[in-house]
């Protein structure tokens, strides 16, 4: 069971009935066993990828709220060293993020050769929050499709892998979660008023995403739809693309030092 990427150009549609587990999902226990697997795996590659230090790996995670982004950096992205790995929440911008463009602190936050990054939510906020809220004219954020294609291929073709991801939840599923952070007093915090705001917004989000996925699923910046109402589905399907990309990728290590035998000499 592999996720297939968004062919570009294609139509996308993300009914509720999306987000259940597809057909072919293993039972849960072999789920979470093969995730860990696929953990020591992709840990395995991050540590060639930080040796060989010419290219990264950048996952962008979005999706609704409790669609479960930050879940699957903790499940997907733990097992990792942290020395090699960058991880980057964006939030509402700040007023020094606002005075700039908005790929500004997105490029900042590009990982760094060598390593690979999590954008948790992304630059794509700028055409989804941003169109729903109507915090700029259309034509403004209209433009960003193309603008944010280009910019993703440039990283490209500057040694950064780039994978997408968006978490596909139900309207159900996000009700029963919402709801959970409201009776488990571990979870108040992560509840906010706006939540119920953005949920009434529910088919707006639909469409914004929908175009936003037509528009910029590439072939160097492929997105894939995640069908993410089962936690083990979302990570294990989000985890195989990822070791998939890496494998692809094939990092090297690099060979031994000029003079090798001397310096062992001089050791021994
Ligand atoms: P959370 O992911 O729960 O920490 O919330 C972060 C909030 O920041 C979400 O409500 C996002 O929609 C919002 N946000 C992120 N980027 C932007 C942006 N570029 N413009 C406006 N709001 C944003
Ligand atoms: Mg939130």
């Amino acid at each position: 069971m592999r996720l297939e990427p968004v062919a570009p150009g294609s139509r996308v549609h993300l009914p509720d009935a999306a987000a259940g587990p597809p057909p072919g999902v293993p039972p849960k226990a072999d789920a979470v066993a093969r995730v860990r697997k696929l953990g020591e795996r992709i840990d395995e590659l991050q540590d060639a990828l930080y040796a060989e230090g010419r290219r990264a790996l950048l996952v962008v995670l979005q999706g609704r709220d409790t669609s479960g982004k930050d879940g699957a950096v903790r499940r997907v992205f733990g097992p990792l060293d942290p020395l090699g790995i960058v991880i980057t929440s964006f939030k509402v911008p700040t007023p020094l993020e606002l005075a700039h463009d908005y790929l500004w602190r997105v490029h900042q936050a590009v990982p760094p050769k060598g390593t690979i990054g999590v954008f948790n939510r992304s630059h794509y906020e700028d055409v989804l929050v941003v169109r729903v809220h109507e915090l700029v004219p259309e034509p403004v954020w209209r433009a960003r499709y193309e603008q944010i294609n280009q910019f993703e291929h440039i990283l490209s073709e500057n040694g950064v892998t780039i994978l997408k991801f968006f978490l596909h939840i139900s309207r159900e599923e996000q009700r029963e979660r919402l709801l959970a952070r409201l009776e488990d007093p571990t979870k108040y915090w992560k509840f906010s008023a706006g939540d119920l705001g953005e949920r009434e917004r529910w088919d707006e989000y639909t469409a914004a995403y929908e175009e936003a996925l037509e528009r910029t699923s590439t072939a160097v910046a492929p997105w894939h739809v995640v069908p993410a109402d089962r936690k083990y589905v979302r990570d294990l399907l989000v985890a195989q693309v990822v070791v998939d990309a890496l494998e692809r990728m094939a990092p090297q290590y690099p060979g031994p030092p000029d003079g090798l035998e001397n310096f062992r000499a001089t050791l021994r």
